[in-house]
C-alpha cells in the first residue's frame, strides 16, 4: 500500500484548477497502489470547507499547515514534515512555477528523485513510472524512483481535475516549524496578473505576440487587434517576452506553457522556436507576420506576411473593425 501527498494550491478562496487535477490523478494512481491520495494545504485560516472540497475530486484527507501563504519554502518544511510523519511514498504536484519550486526543493531536502514537466503517470509492478516528453516534445522519456520518496512535478494543465461526486474529505490540521530559511522571504503583495482571466486554451481566435513587439507597450497592438476581433479572442506571448517581465506567464504558449489549438493564431514578431511550435502547431490556421523573410516560422504558416508588424497590426485592426462594423 503506497499514499499519495498532493500539493494543493489555493488562492483568495478558491483552489487552483491545475491542483484539482493532481488531486484527480493522485486519486487513480493511489488506488491503483491500494493507498490513498491526501491533499495538503498551506497558508493562512484555511477554512475546513475549502480544504475538504478536494474530495469531490477523490481525495480522502486533507491535511492543513498554518504557515505563510504563497511562499515555496514554508511548503517545503510542512509537506517534508507530513511525508516523514505519514510515511507518504509519493508526492505529487500540478505544476505552474510554485510547483516547481517547491517539488525541487522537496526533494533536495528529502533526497527524493523527482520527475518534472510529466505529462502521464502509470503504475507497473506496484510502482509509479513518470512520462516526459523530451526533445522539444519528440520523444518521451520514462523515469522510475529508486529513493524512498518520488516526486512528480507534472507540465501545467497535464493532468485533468474530474469530481467523482465523492464526499468531503476529512480535515487534519497538522503543525510544523519553519526552517531559518523559510523566514528570509517574506510576501509583501499579491494579487492577479494582467490577462490572468483570459483564458487563451479556450480562444478561438489568438494574437500572439513576440520580442519583435519590441516593447511591453508593444502588446497594446496585439490587444487592441484582439478586440476588434471580438467574441472569444484573446492574447498570448512567447516565453522571451514573459520571461522579460512583458506580459504574463498565463497567456505563455510553448513547450514550458500551454498548448493552443484555435481557429485562427496569429503570431506577430516570433520567430518561430521549437519550443514555441509544440505549444501552438495544431492551431486550425496560422497566420504569420515577420520582417525576416527567413523566419522559422514561416515553415509551418497557413499565410506569412514579410514585413513590419508596427506597421501592419494597426491597419490590420482598423480592417477587421470595418468588416466586422459594416
Ligand atoms: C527549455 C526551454 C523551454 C522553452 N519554452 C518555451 C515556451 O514554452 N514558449 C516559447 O515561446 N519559447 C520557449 N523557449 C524559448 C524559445 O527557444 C525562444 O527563445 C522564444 O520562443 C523566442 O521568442 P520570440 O519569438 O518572441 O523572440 P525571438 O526569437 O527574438 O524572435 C523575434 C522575432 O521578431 C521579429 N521581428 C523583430 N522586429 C519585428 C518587427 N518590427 N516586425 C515584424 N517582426 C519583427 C524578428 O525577425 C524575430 O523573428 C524555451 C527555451 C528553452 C531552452
Amino acid at each position: 500500500m503506497a499514499n499519495i501527498l498532493v500539493y494543493t494550491l489555493h488562492y483568495d478562496g478558491a483552489i487552483n484548477k491545475n491542483s484539482l487535477g493532481a488531486v484527480s490523478e493522485s486519486t487513480r494512481l493511489a488506488s491503483e497502489l491500494g493507498g490513498e491520495a491526501h491533499a495538503i494545504l498551506v497558508g493562512e485560516n484555511i477554512p475546513d470547507e475549502l480544504a475538504a472540497s478536494v474530495g469531490s475530486y477523490g481525495a480522502t484527507k486533507a491535511l492543513v499547515a498554518e504557515g505563510p501563504e504563497g511562499l515555496a519554502q514554508p511548503v517545503v518544511d510542512a509537506m517534508a514534515k507530513a511525508i516523514t510523519d505519514g510515511g507518504y511514498k509519493y508526492a505529487i504536484f500540478g505544476g505552474g512555477l510554485l510547483g516547481f519550486e517547491i517539488g525541487a526543493g522537496l526533494a533536495a531536502r528529502l533526497g527524493a528523485g523527482v520527475a518534472m514537466e510529466v505529462t502521464d503517470v502509470r503504475v507497473q509492478d506496484g510502482a509509479l513510472i513518470a512520462e516526459r516528453p523530451i526533445l522539444g516534445d519528440s520523444a518521451i522519456s520514462e523515469k522510475s524512483y529508486r529513493s524512498e520518496v518520488g516526486i512528480v512535478i507534472g507540465r501545467l494543465n497535464a493532468f485533468e481535475a474530474k469530481q467523482t461526486g465523492a464526499g468531503p474529505a476529512a480535515v487534519e490540521r497538522i503543525q510544523f516549524e519553519l526552517s531559518p530559511q523559510s523566514t528570509q522571504a517574506t510576501m509583501i503583495t499579491r494579487g492577479e496578473q494582467r490577462g490572468a482571466e483570459v483564458d487563451i486554451e479556450g480562444a478561438d481566435i489568438l494574437v500572439a505576440g513576440g520580442r519583435g513587439l519590441g516593447k511591453p507597450e508593444g502588446f497594446k497592438l496585439a490587444e487592441e487587434l484582439a478586440q476588434a476581433f471580438g467574441g472569444n479572442s484573446a492574447v498570448a506571448a512567447t516565453r522571451a517576452v514573459v520571461d522579460a517581465g512583458w506580459y504574463p506567464y498565463s497567456a505563455q504558449i510553448g513547450q514550458t506553457g500551454k498548448t493552443v489549438a484555435p481557429k485562427l493564431y496569429l503570431a506577430a514578431g516570433i520567430s518561430g522556436a521549437i519550443q514555441h511550435k509544440v505549444g501552438m502547431q495544431s492551431s486550425e490556421n496560422i497566420v504569420a507576420i515577420n520582417k525576416d523573410a527567413n523566419a522559422p516560422i514561416f515553415e509551418f504558416s497557413d499565410l506569412g506576411v514579410v514585413g513590419d508588424l508596427n506597421k501592419i497590426l494597426p491597419k490590420l485592426t482598423e480592417a477587421v473593425k470595418t468588416k466586422r462594423g459594416g
